[in-house]
């Protein structure tokens, strides 16, 4: 099957103009006449479902938790951008969408990123009429603050909990719908396959957590807003519950799979502490606005403080070695999140790491404790030289900006991080990859369309900060209700699809044979204990850096823990109510699918870019070397019965608008 990515004509910044000029339309009282089904309500899928409702369609909406309010998008800390220009500081559209295409290592589709980066500023607006209390400036403007990988200041947020008030606004524009009954709800529902009719999505079967019910669902689209997959890893920054089950069973429909090993680590997060841990923690960002990041110069003072005879606090300035700063002058902490990942494990390979286990650097805000003290000093007419007031007034300005992140720090970590400075290493955090989808954001199955991080979408092989939030809801709030309604034209006189079609009894057959088989199985380890196992592979061998022998290697492994896992799983309980064992074993199930052929994707990318770093293929400064004559394109895998089948299909990518170089954040 061929490709076919949908890119209107016309200049760059001319196509979603004309795109939208010449689209079908439905008028209003035919929408109603239309079902679409909406699978996920977090940033993407919640401002989707209330579009689509408020512009008249019938939505039928699912998530697992026991409400859209949770999704894992409430835990998006740092900001989201949009190239408004507020600060005056040279910002712009065609910025933003270089930006955007230049950190992404020039591994995504340029006129999705142009897009992106148009549709950024209505965001802005849409969120501010919901209420949404973005943090202002001292005369009322919005205020702004940097990201990694950028030279200005288009970050939008409130405080460190952009997500949640960003969510609570979807949240509350879904709810008019629910009360209108434009929306219906299902929470805790998990959708467990994808219904074709006549080479058409027409619907989903979906488990009742709660009752067990197995459920049919029709509809005249279905929109995957299901979320990333960072948890194969097991740890990960993720929420627990974040799973690739709804975007793998339309993989396994027919959806191919887009960039699976595109995956970023982010730099600043809480080191592992231990075996026992199931979660890791995010320190967002934004935080490398204010805090340097170093290590110790010398592999002695290292040794020193991970032996607990030295603190950070006593080693001079000297001996320190900012090593963001000293190898990227022009972007210093804020270098792209990949980059500064590298650079950290480097250092921590090199003996400098802080932690009991070697693995952690330094995130340190006592310059910026300075420097905001003697500011305000200066403002207040109070005494600049004296230490003592400077650090208290400077404390305050960083507990304004980050009061909430430093506050959960110590709750975990039991440091003060105001006067000793945190512990980050990174963690698995995004994945850029997903199922690929063409300019109107649908997946190659007619009728099945893929939104915010479950696609493979604008970020390509690695995604700027506060670039998620913009996408999601740049895809629900404003691409998407125009792109459905092109689709759907045709089909307004269609009437409700019924689910007593054969498909729909094939699907809802496969699903029970699914869980009858995990629930009759009688091993005797749980889905965690595999999981884990496929976590620890997809680290040691597919994480940070990979190389042929490990990714051959993980494959083989994967394969065989897939084997034993139905071999040995064992859930307890019964399949008809309330069984969080069994939920979890389905999606275990589907990770170590996926697994497999993240690593393979791995594998045949003989190149590194963005997230991407595969250890052959380093520049002798260690940085990613790309090899765009022979990869520059979206590698979109489809489906043969088992990940090692998987077929390869080439979307080659087009740089008309930016210019291919190697990345340099120098
Ligand atoms: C700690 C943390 C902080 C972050 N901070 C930022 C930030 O500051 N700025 C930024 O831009 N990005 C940030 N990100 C990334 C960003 O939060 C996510 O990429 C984004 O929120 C994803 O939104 P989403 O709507 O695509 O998916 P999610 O919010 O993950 O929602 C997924 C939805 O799908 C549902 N679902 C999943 N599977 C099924 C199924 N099988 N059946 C039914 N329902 C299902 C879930 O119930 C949920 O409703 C952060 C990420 C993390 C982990």
């Amino acid at each position: 099957m061929a490709l076919d990515s949908k890119i209107p004509e016309g200049s760059i910044s001319d196509k979603w103009t004309n795109y939208k000029n010449h689209i079908n339309l439905v008028n209003p009282a035919n929408k109603r006449n239309l079902d679409v089904i909406v699978v996920g309500t977090g940033l993407a899928g919640g401002s989707a479902a209330a579009t689509l409702a408020e512009l008249g369609y019938n939505v039928k909406a699912f998530c697992f938790q026991d409400s859209p309010r949770r999704a894992h998008s409430i835990a998006a800390q740092g900001g989201i951008n949009a190239a408004k220009n507020y600060q005056g500081d040279g910002d712009s559209t065609f910025r933003l969408f270089y930006d955007t295409v230049k950190g992404g290592d020039y591994r995504a589709r340029e006129a999705n990123v142009h897009r992106l980066a148009e549709v950024s500023t209505n965001i802005i607006d849409q969120c501010v009429a919901q209420g949404v209390p973005f943090a202002r400036e001292y005369g009322g403007l919005l205020d702004n603050r940097s990201f990694g990988g950028t030279l200005v200041s288009r970050t939008f947020y409130a405080k460190g909990q952009t997500g949640q008030q960003l969510l609570l606004g979807a949240y509350s524009a879904m709810n008019r719908q629910i009360g209108r009954g434009k929306i219906k709800m299902h929470n805790r529902h998990e959708m467990l396959d994808l219904v074709i009719v006549d080479g058409k999505a027409r619907g989903i079967i979906a488990r009742d957590l709660v009752s067990g019910k197995i459920e049919r669902h029709s509809a005249h689209a279905v929109v995957i807003a299901s979320g990333g997959y960072g948890n194969v890893f097991f740890l990960s920054t993720n929420a627990m519950g974040s799973n690739v089950t709804a975007a793998w069973k339309i993989h396994k429909r027919g959806a191919f799979f887009a960039n699976p090993c595109y995956t970023q680590i982010h730099p600043t997060c809480i080191p592992v502490s231990g075996d026992h841990q199931a979660k890791l923690t995010l320190m967002s960002e934004s935080l490398r606005n204010d805090g340097r990041i170093w290590v110790p110069a010398k592999v002695e003072d290292a040794k020193a403080i991970r032996e607990g005879k030295l603190k950070p606090t006593q080693i001079a300035e000297a001996d320190r070695d900012y090593f963001l700063e000293r190898r990227y002058p022009a972007f210093g902490n804020l270098v792209p999140r990949d980059i500064a990942s590298r650079a950290a494990k480097e250092r921590c390979d090199a003996g400098h790491g802080v932690n009991k286990t070697g693995e952690a650097v330094y995130l340190d805000f006592a310059a910026a404790i300075q420097r905001y003290g003697v500011d305000q000093a200066r403002l207040k007419h109070l005494d600049e030289n004296d230490s003592a007031t400077v650090i208290k007034l400077g404390t305050e300005v960083v507990a304004n900006k980050y009061g909430n992140l430093f506050q959960m720090y110590e709750k975990i970590v039991d440091e003060d991080p105001y006067t000793t400075p945190m512990m980050i290493y990174p963690a698995v955090h995004y994945t850029m990859g997903g199922t690929w989808v063409d300019y109107n954001l649908q997946t190659t199955i007619p009728g099945c369309f893929s939104i915010g991080e479950s696609n493979f979408s604008d970020h390509g092989a690695n995604r700027l900060g506060a670039s998620a939030l913009m996408q999601g809801l740049a895809d629900g709030y404003f691409v998407l209700p125009y792109t459905i309604g092109d689709y759907l034209a045709p089909d307004i006189k269609m009437g409700t699809i019924s689910t007593d079609l054969p498909e729909f009894e094939e699907a809802e057959k496969n699903v029970v044979a699914q869980i009858e088989a995990l629930m009759n199985n009688g091993g005797s380890k749980p889905a965690d204990y595999f999981h884990k196992k496929l976590g620890k592979i997809m680290w040691d061998k597919v994480g940070m850096a990979r190389n042929e022998k490990g990714l051959l290697e993980a494959q083989a492994e994967i394969a065989q823990i897939r084997e034993d896992f139905y071999k040995e799983v064992k859930i307890p309980g019964t399949a008809n109510g309330f069984n969080p064992e069994l939920a979890k074993a389905l999606r275990v199930a589907d990770f170590l699918e996926l697994g497999e052929l993240f690593a393979k994707d791995a594998l045949h990318r003989n190149e590194s870019c963005g997230g991407h770093f595969r250890e052959e293929y380093q520049t002798p400064e260690g940085e990613a070397q790309r090899d765009d004559e022979n990869f520059a394109y979206v590698a979109a895998w489809e489906y043969k019965g088992n990940p090692s089948d998987a077929v390869l299909h080439k979307e080659e990518l087009k740089f008309e608008n930016v210019k291919l170089v190697q990345r340099s954040y120098k």
